[in-house]
């Protein structure tokens, strides 16, 4: 087993590796830039480093730094969370290279899903799904080419493409040369990377994805679904597992076919598939080679804790679980509560002047809050995630509206009235017939 492990990461993340650590009996080294010297789990570490300013790049994205502190604090394993380094493949390299332990895949793999256009022609050749649109990259000699087997509308997007950045919207055919322009532009600048690729623009198709793990050895299980329709910008507001209302005869083949290509490509560790679902049908659009923000609405309906298999994949233990042991039991309900304001949806750090979290059975409260804690600028506006499970989706739902009502965040703006809304006000989304446009068509009744 792996002895002492660093994380390269920050806030309600780093807190969450903490705890599985300590259920391994893996000491644990943080960091921190000089903006984050106050983080909690820097409290509950065995040892912590600074690793320099506060903006990441001098600091959470700094390979060289990192590695350093590693070497300097006796690591032999790096976690790196979710955002700033996880699906660097060159950090996952030369974390190996210095003969420690990468919890994540192989380089390859992360490259592979990495860019979204080798991600897309690996899925075809594991009989995967994905959406109708242009093969292999896209450019502005092919472009119209290509356009014509899709059919517009279409969707141009950045191969090396997140966080629902550089995807354009093609309407008709005269605007297609002067968007893959711009889309290629904007993904240079965003990525260093202009390669885009085309595909179908679905109209009303819901997200829904797939968590996997694998053992690195060709052996590989599947932990159901989660519905991450409820989005705002192309970024997630509330998630649910598992997803509701799709037929068996749809979903079984679907979640197969995720373990096949895990079992294929030997993947190594945590990852999700996710997906666009309309009619019935599934259609990959990506492949995220980390842990995900909501994964506690999986580890909530099994009683898996992903952290901690990742951990032990990593140490070469191996699954813990067989397919046929795995059940889903009840619904949970994840809200992500930022520091933003409600009306502008702009971040709004502070202060945190009174705090207190809900609990009761089935409540989850993951954050690294605490009163007089003050929110850095520099980073995401994502201050907790709420985890509400229960046996039926609809009491999961009642049980979420109860946890926000005791969730006291004082002192600073956050989105807990907007989750408030969304859960009460509209019973089309308690009917779960919610889609990816659902929240800024009926709630917010903003441009996306
Ligand atoms: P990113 O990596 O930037 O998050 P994704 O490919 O995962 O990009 O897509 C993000 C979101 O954009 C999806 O969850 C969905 O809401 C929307 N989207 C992506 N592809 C399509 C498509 N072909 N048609 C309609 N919406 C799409």
């Amino acid at each position: 087993m792996i002895k002492k492990l660093l994380i390269a990461n920050r806030g309600e993340i780093a807190l969450r590796i903490v705890r599985a650590c300590k259920q391994l009996g893996i000491k644990t080294v943080g960091v921190y830039s000089t903006a984050d010297k106050d983080l909690m789990h820097l409290k509950f570490v065995d040892e912590a480093v600074c690793i320099g300013a506060p903006n990441a790049t001098q600091s959470y994205l700094d390979i060289n730094v990192i590695l350093t502190a590693a070497e300097v604090a006796g690591a032999d394993a790096i976690h790196p969370g979710y955002g700033f380094l996880s699906e660097n493949a060159e950090f996952a390299e030369q974390v190996e290279e210095a003969g420690l332990t990468f919890i994540g895949p192989h380089a390859d793999h992360i490259r592979l899903m990495g860019n979204k256009v080798s991600a897309i022609n690996a899925m075809k050749k594991a009989g995967v799904p994905t959406v109708p649109g242009s093969v292999g990259a896209v450019t502005l000699h092919n472009a119209e080419e290509q356009a014509k087997d899709i059919g517009f509308p279409l969707l141009v997007k950045a191969a090396s493409g997140g966080g629902g950045r550089g995807m354009r919207l093609v309407e008709h055919y005269d605007e297609l040369i002067s968007q893959v322009q711009a889309a290629k532009q904007e993904a240079e600048v965003s990525f260093g990377d202009d390669t885009v690729y085309m595909e179908r623009f679905l109209k009303k198709p819901r997200h829904v994805e797939v968590q996997v793990l694998g053992d690195g050895n060709g052996n590989a299980i599947h932990l159901f679904d989660r519905d991450c329709s409820l989005q705002r910008r192309h970024q997630k507001v509330l998630e649910e597992a598992p997803a509701p209302s799709i037929p068996d005869d749809a979903r079984t083949p679907i979640l197969d076919a995720c373990v096949r290509a895990c079992e294929q490509i030997k993947y190594r560790g945590a990852g999700t598939f996710e997906f666009l679902y309309e009619d019935g049908e599934f259609f990959f659009i990506e492949m995220n080679t980390r842990v995900q923000v909501e994964h506690p609405v999986t580890e909530m309906i099994t009683g898996i804790d992903i952290i901690v298999e990742q951990l032990k994949i990593a140490s070469g233990y191996g699954l813990s679980y067989r397919q046929d042991e795995i059940t889903e039991n009840g619904h949970a309900i994840e809200c992500r509560i930022n520091a933003e304001d409600p009306q502008t949806f702009m971040p709004c750090p502070g202060t945190v002047e009174q705090f207190f979290a809900p609990g009761g059975a089935g409540v989850r409260f993951d954050s690294h809050l605490y009163q007089g804690y003050a929110i850095p600028t520099f980073y995401d506006s994502m201050i907790g995630k709420l985890i509400c499970h229960a046996p039926t989706r609809k009491q999961a739902l009642t049980k979420a509206v109860h946890a926000l009502d005791e969730l006291i965040i004082n002192g600073i703006k956050t989105n807990i009235p907007l989750h408030r809304d969304i859960i009460l006000s509209d019973e089309q989304f308690n009917e779960d017939a919610q889609n990816i446009h659902y929240l800024e068509n009926h709630l917010l009744n903003t441009e996306s």
